[in-house]
């Protein structure tokens, strides 16, 4: 993760910069390609804006066309706690209690739960409800997508589709150049794009496909996609470029 501090030093332009960024980790959870009916989330006692939370989930679930069937926690914490448990104060909001699997093999993630949270950071209370959802949305979207994340699946995909469930219900865009924003806002607003470009080409299905086949032989990694692409009958010109795209 990039550390970029000084968050209590924050305006509120600035809060309204990265609520469009999504969140770092992505580090999976909830059902990943599962199927079968689940309530979406709850709202127990003490879930922060339980409306907006359910509300999110519902969109998540429309966006993809599956259900949610791991109920992740959504909790807001305090400053000190965000700050102890390691997460950067750039960062709105984190998804931990997933599985990701690196080169050196599998780990928990850095929170070490095995219960999937979505941890909120104290200063997505003064977002407004869009940019909440933004930010509830992206989270929600790891825990539909996300259970387990292969090694072979990069950054930018696992970010990228995040942001593009995110997004689609409104339609907005995150603002991808201009003066003021981190180079890993940039890195999320290029990965949606290339999540956006495939989807127009080959919609919905197209980008489940993918996702579905991160790690297995008919995609062992990014260079492989060229080829997956092609094999379902895509131009090179309709495929969108991968360079620069952060890797993990
Ligand atoms: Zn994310």
């Amino acid at each position: 993760m990039t550390c970029e501090p000084h968050f209590r030093r924050l305006a509120r332009r600035d809060l309204l910069r990265w609520a469009g960024a999504g969140a770092l980790v992505g580090l999976g959870a909830c059902a990943r390609r599962g199927s079968g009916g689940g309530p979406g989330v709850a709202a127990p006692p003490g879930v922060p804006w339980p409306v907006e939370v359910q509300d999110a989930a519902l969109a998540v679930e429309r966006a993809w066309g599956r259900r949610i069937t791991e109920q992740p926690e959504v909790v807001l914490v305090d400053e000190a706690r965000w700050a102890g448990a390691g997460y950067s104060d750039d960062q709105p909001a984190v998804t931990t209690g997933l599985r990701v699997v690196t080169a050196r093999g599998a780990r928990e993630d850095a929170a070490g739960s095995p219960r999937v949270r979505v941890l909120l950071h104290p200063a997505v209370d003064r977002l407004s409800p869009e940019e909440r959802g933004l930010v509830l949305r992206h989270e929600l979207a790891h825990c539909l997508l996300d259970r387990e994340i292969p090694a072979a699946e990069p950054w930018w995909w696992r970010e990228g589709l995040a942001e593009w469930v995110a997004h689609r219900p409104t339609g907005s865009q995150p603002r991808g150049e201009g003066e003021g924003l981190t180079e890993r806002q940039r890195d999320y607003a290029r990965s949606l794009a290339t999540v956006a470009q495939l989807h127009r080409v080959g919609g919905r299905e197209l980008l489940q496909q993918v996702d579905a086949a991160w790690g297995t032989p008919q995609l062992p990694g990014p260079t492989g996609l060229p080829r997956f692409l092609a094999r379902r009958g895509l131009e090179p010109g309709d495929l969108p470029s991968t360079s620069g795209l952060r890797a993990d």
